[in-house]
């Protein structure tokens, strides 16, 4: 072969594709194709190593760069440097001194021509402020870059599809799987045992494991662009020969390297303060660089960019990069490798356990596909559709399960309690008001279900002060009624001390229906001394006791009921799942209450709460004045203090939040415990402040919350423990400083402690948001006083993380499904109904394997029996 020809074929092809008007077909499979045939013939017939990547460079970038001006340019550059080429004698690759860059690159472009290295290596070192970029720590990098292909034969894989999905998206099946997705990560390559210990960490076992930890990010690298091109800011791609290497030290032991690339459009600058990055580049090699671009003195420059040579695949690089939860060795680059091999080895091989109908019907990826492409997408879109699929398969799953243990539940018996209106009203008669509309449907409802002889299991949702007590004493009555016993728990002392009270006022006109005698109330805590607490225990063995209330005292071993038929819990999502369980398992199999102030929207209701039945009490007893919130910035703390005083000069009470416990922990965030002190010196000397943060014994807080209540302190100092409902009936302020910390359901239950007696009350926001979530939850707060409005807005904005997890709800985590996204929710809820009715069981041999995912995913449930 003569010098020429490589280099003379090149030209006809670039000149077919300068007619075709640059559609990137003068060539079967694009020019980046012929980039990895050309180069060997190329690099066999000259020695100028230089020239050969500078064009393969930009061959290889060209398919990307879709815009035909731009397509132009290249053309033009490539057959310059051809031409040039073909006259000169190539030079010797060795021995030129770093800073003489090749003649065309100097000509190719516009820019002055600058051959030196901006003044950024030169100055010197380390001073601060002496302009030069801050030196970023150097990220944790692995000194073996362990890229999977390394045996992949490079660009050589035909294939017809567009650059996005080039041979190194779709490389020839690794040989790998002689071993199943169970099989351990240690027999993939490149993971040793102290990489599977880290992985360990992050819950990876098995292969399948892997394939199911998600990047929680991306980063998007997909944007080519030709270094002229760089626009400040941007995340893009550039490929790019590196003409100049250099590094120095700045400092203990630090150093940075610096290189000078181009691709023949023009020059770029680059640092790294990894010392690696020097084994991992040569000079005179083509790469691919992906990162921002900053600039240094009006020069562009990437700092830190990521690379990868262009005969390896692309996972970082000139892509939707993914990025991976962080733990402590691992680093996105290694773990993105490792998974890039066990999503081309296993990722087809995954079974979809989704029925194909249902899949469908549905319209989603085969759950291969959607692995794949949830690690490494080809773009935007299919990254959506994978992610879609992903939360499908978690809502199906989760939702299947529910319909089952909501079968299991409904298939036993629980003592049915029958009651006619007039025993009812024998209760509600006795009630110091009438309930409400709202309040009579729930209570209808629960009577509804407490007449059968299945289980009732059912939630009753209602904002902070709607009234769920007086609902809940009504189905406590109708257990004793019935002649056995009801129990209600309460996440604290003050709560319970509080029902008990409120209860024995409530069912001191009534007498027992069976017993000639009053109905009897006793409240379990634990500050009973052994004497009381026995003397209770065998009442309540024996019967003599009716209703029983209390804290998590009730659920100790040593309690028993001589027959619980309606067990009720308060604020239950203070209580984990078994607490939730404990309870219930102290009577045979009583009827279940639990209740929340937290809102819910219904059809997520129906989802994370879909073995039970909902009842809302959507509407305030009448008579109540709206609370009025205002929000106030940091300059205007005087003014909230001054409201305080007045109120408390008129006989209020007043409660003070704050983020943190203690100073320090966060800066500039006001805490409770430092400003309790400030407040008692500076600006409230003369009232009794209170303090109350999560850090004091359960008793120490109970005697806080008392002394409140009794009214011997005027303002309580209180972390966001406060949050919980406790009944202050003359508390008619709360100020909330750096309110914007706390998420809108928060904030709703904080405006909940004031308000609840006969007093105009307020809600004084402080915080200095001036944009983001946080002011829109402030506004949101402003102007509305409608607890469920309030979760609605929360669910639009953020989704429904603050108002409740799934974890509280005794349910499996979700890793990719998003609780606000509802229509995807009501998408799986569908099919699983569907499934459901023809199987329940999933017996059917179509359903094998779904039904073993459907165990698995819910082996991560708390149990809830
Ligand atoms: P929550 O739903 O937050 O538990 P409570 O049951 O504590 O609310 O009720 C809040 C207050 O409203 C209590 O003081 C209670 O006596 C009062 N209340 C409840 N129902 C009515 C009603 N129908 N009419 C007037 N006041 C009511
Ligand atoms: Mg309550």
């Amino acid at each position: 072969m003569t010098a020429n020809n490589a280099f003379t074929r090149l030209s006809k092809i670039l000149e077919l594709e300068r007619k075709q008007g640059y559609r990137n077909k003068a060539v079967i499979g694009g020019l980046d194709k012929l980039a990895g045939r050309w180069e060997h013939d190329a690099r066999a017939e000259t020695s100028d190593d230089t020239a050969v990547s500078e064009i393969m460079a930009l061959m290889l970038g060209y398919p990307a760069l879709d815009d035909p001006t731009v397509r132009e340019r290249i053309i033009e550059k490539i057959l310059a440097r051809v031409d040039a080429m073909s006259g000169a004698p190539a030079p010797s690759a060795d021995g030129e001194s770093p800073a003489e860059l090749p003649a065309t690159v100097k000509d190719a472009t516009e820019r002055p021509a600058e051959p030196s290295l901006p003044p950024i290596i030169k100055p010197t070192p380390s001073k601060p402020g002496n302009g030069l970029p801050e030196p970023l720590p150097a990220p944790r990098q692995t000194p073996r870059p362990e890229t999977l292909s390394t045996s992949a034969p490079r660009a050589e894989t035909q294939t017809t599809e567009p650059r996005t999905k080039d041979p190194a998206r779709r490389p020839a099946r690794t040989e790998l799987p002689a071993f199943g997705l169970e099989a351990d990560v240690t027999r993939l390559p490149s993971v040793g045992p102290a990489q599977a210990q880290k992985l360990e960490k992050l819950g990876v076992h098995s292969i399948r494991d892997l394939l199911y930890l998600l990047p929680h990010r991306y980063e998007d690298y997909s944007q080519f662009r030709t270094i002229d091109r760089l626009r400040h800011g941007e995340q893009v791609t550039i490929i790019a020969t590196v003409w100049k290497i250099e590094s120095r030290i700045i400092g203990e032991g630090r150093k940075m390297v610096t290189a000078v690339v181009g691709d023949g459009t023009g020059e770029i600058m680059m640092t790294w303060f990894n010392p690696y990055i020097e084994r991992q580049i040569q000079r005179g090699r083509a790469y691919r660089f992906s990162g921002k671009i900053d600039n240094y003195r009006g020069r562009p420059l990437m700092r830190n960019p990521i690379l990868e040579s262009l005969d390896k695949q692309d996972i970082n690089t000139g892509r939707i990069r993914p990025i991976y939860p962080q733990t402590e060795g691992l680093t996105t680059n290694w773990l993105s490798g490792v998974m890039k091999k066990a999503v081309d080895a296993w990722g087809e091989d995954l079974p979809d356990f989704l029925p194909e109908d249902v899949r469908r019907q549905a319209d989603l990826m085969p759950l291969g596909e959607a692995l794949s492409q949830i690690h490494f997408p080809d773009n935007q879109l299919r990254l959506e559709q994978a992610h879609r699929r992903l939360s499908f398969d978690e809502f199906f799953l989760l939702q299947l399960g529910v319909l089952s243990r909501r079968k299991t539940f409904r298939d036993q018996t629980a003592k049915p309690l029958p009651s006619d209106a007039p025993l009812v009203a024998a209760f509600v008669d006795t009630l110091p008001f009438p309930l409400t509309g709202a309040q009579q449907r729930a209570l209808g409802e629960i009577v509804g279900d407490l007449g059968r002889s299945q289980p009732m299991s059912r939630l009753v949702q209602g904002d902070v002060g709607s009234g769920k007590t007086a609902v809940a004493a009504a189905a406590l009555w109708l257990a004793v009624a019935n002649g056995a016993q009801g129990a209600i728990m309460a996440p604290t002392e003050i709560l319970a001390e509080q029902h008990a009270r409120s209860f024995t006022k409530m069912f001191a006109e009534i007498a027992h229906p069976q017993y000639q005698r009053s109905v009897r109330i006793a409240l379990f805590t634990g500050r009973m001394s052994q004497g009381e607490r026995d003397a209770a225990l065998a009442e309540l063995a024996n019967g003599d006791i009716d209703i029983a209330v209390g804290t998590h005292a009730l659920i100790q071993e040593d309690v028993t009921f001589r027959e619980l038929a309606v067990a009720v819990v308060d604020e239950q999502h203070r209580f984990g799942v078994e607490q939730r369980a404990a309870l219930r398992q102290k009577g045979i199999q009583p009827h279940v209450l639990v209740m929340s102030a937290t809102p819910i929207p219904r059809s997520l209701a129906l989802t994370l709460y879909g073995d039970l039945d909902v009842s809302v009490i959507d509407e305030m007893p009448p008579g109540r004045t709206p609370i009025k919130t205002k929000w106030l910035t940091s300059v205007q703390r005087e003014r909230a203090y001054a409201f305080i005083r007045r109120q408390v000069e008129s006989g209020r009470q007043a409660f003070m939040v704050y983020p943190l416990v203690e100073e320090g922990e966060q800066p500039d965030v006001l805490a409770a415990v430092t400003e309790h002190e400030r407040l008692g010196r500076e600006v409230f000397p003369d009232l009794r402040l209170g303090l109350l943060h999560g850090r004091l014994k359960g008793d120490e807080k109970d005697t806080v919350m008392r002394a409140f209540s009794d009214g011997e302190f005027d303002v309580l100092v209180a972390t966001s423990i406060v949050e919980v409902g406790i009944d202050v009936p003359n508390a008619t302020v709360i100020v909330i400083e750096g309110a914007e910390r706390f998420g809108l359901a928060q904030l709703h239950q904080f405006r909940g402690r004031v308000g609840r007696g006969q007093h105009e009350s307020y809600c004084i926001l402080l915080s200095d948001a001036d944009a983001g979530d946080g002011a829109q939850r402030l506004q949101a707060l402003e102007t509305n006083n409608d607890g469920f409005a309030l979760a609605q807005i929360d669910l639009e904005m953020r989704g429904p993380g603050d108002f409740f997890g799934t974890r509280q709800s005794g349910l499996p985590p979700l890793q990719t499904a998003e609780l606000g996204d509802l229509r995807t929710l009501e998408l799986a809820r569908a099919a699983a109904q569907r499934l459901f009715a023809e199987d329940p069981h999933l017996t059917h041999p179509d359903h094998q394997e779904l039904a073993q995912q459907v165990a698995a995913f819910w082996s991560g449930a708390a149990d809830q029996s």
